[in-house]
């Protein structure tokens, strides 16, 4: 039996157990995804003590994806990123660390038809979501532009990533003009119906992606659909880090659309 899990505080809310276990029940696998919730300074112990116990693969959510940085062999993107989401601990060496959120992110755009490679991309936030999904869209060939409330923090974003730019949330009616991608990193729209883009800077021809799962639509795709934009939920993304995470660990062709119905189910 092999076990797989979720490093977080709090997880009680986790959609990834069933959306895991899906995988392995299609795939005929013995295995188990489960949750662990260590005190944050525990982070370190945590992840000797999964390595100890021969766990599989974790995943790292909040507050946990900078600090796991520390405790394992980060990729290059994972490095780049500065955050660590997905851990391996099947190599004979120390666990390695991943960032599947910035795949998740181009490959649900991909997935809605939307070309990644010359878009100019707005990226609105800088947090963690924002940092993985800036890079991703980079390495991609995409032009990115990060917008954020505090700006400092954009444009220290912004100096890591090729060629961005860093600016402040009033400057993206000018922004999204030009621009072909827009992405929500914010936790706008989650708590209450507010979206970080005034309406009126929306048009038909951007491609949106917002990464607030909880509602599934947002104001934000709300206005985008009304101006006829392409829009994707952030459940596309959540599920394509997972997809992402489970190959990494199985070696296996992820079963997408099973994983992809379970998701949509607890949405
Ligand atoms: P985070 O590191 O805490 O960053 C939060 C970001 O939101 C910061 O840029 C912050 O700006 C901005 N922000 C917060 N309140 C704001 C407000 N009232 N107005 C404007 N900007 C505001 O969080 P995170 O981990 O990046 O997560 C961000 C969102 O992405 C969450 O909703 C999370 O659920 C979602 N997410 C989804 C997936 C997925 O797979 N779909 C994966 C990861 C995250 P300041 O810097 O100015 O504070």
């Amino acid at each position: 039996m092999d076990v797989f899990g979720l490093l977080g505080n709090p997880v009680g809310h986790s959609l990834s157990p069933p959306m895991h276990e899906t995988a392995y029940d299609e795939l005929g696998l013995e295995a188990r995804y489960v949750t662990f919730e260590p005190e944050p300074d525990d982070i370190g112990a945590a992840i000797t003590g999964a390595d100890a116990l021969e766990i599989a693969g974790l995943n790292v959510t909040i507050p946990f994806k900078q600090a796991a940085l520390e405790h394992v062999e980060p990729d290059e993107l994972a490095a780049r990123i500065g955050a660590v989401n997905t851990i391996d601990f099947s190599g004979s060496g120390p666990p390695t660390g991943h960032n599947t959120d910035a795949v998740g992110a181009l490959r649900s755009l991909r997935n809605h038809g939307v070309t990644i490679e010359g878009a100019r991309a707005v990226v609105v936030g800088a947090g963690g979501a924002g940092r993985a999904i800036a890079f991703g869209l980079a390495d991609a060939g995409a032009t990115v532009t990060v917008a954020n409330r505090t700006e400092s923090k954009a444009r220290d974003l912004a100096a890591a990533v090729p060629d961005a730019t860093g600016r402040g949330l009033e400057d993206l009616e000018p922004l999204l003009a030009d621009a072909d991608v827009l992405v929500n990193a914010t936790s706008v729209g989650m708590e209450e119906d507010a979206s970080p883009v005034p309406a009126d800077a929306l048009h038909g021809d951007l491609a949106v992606l917002d990464a607030v799962y909880q509602p599934l639509e947002t104001r934000l795709l709300r206005d985008a659909a009304a101006v006829g934009a392409t829009t994707v939920d952030g459940a596309w993304m959540l599920l394509y880090q997972g997809v992402e995470a489970f190959e990494l660990w199985t070696g296996l062709d992820a079963p997408v659309e099973a994983m992809n119905e379970t998701l949509r189910a607890q949405l």
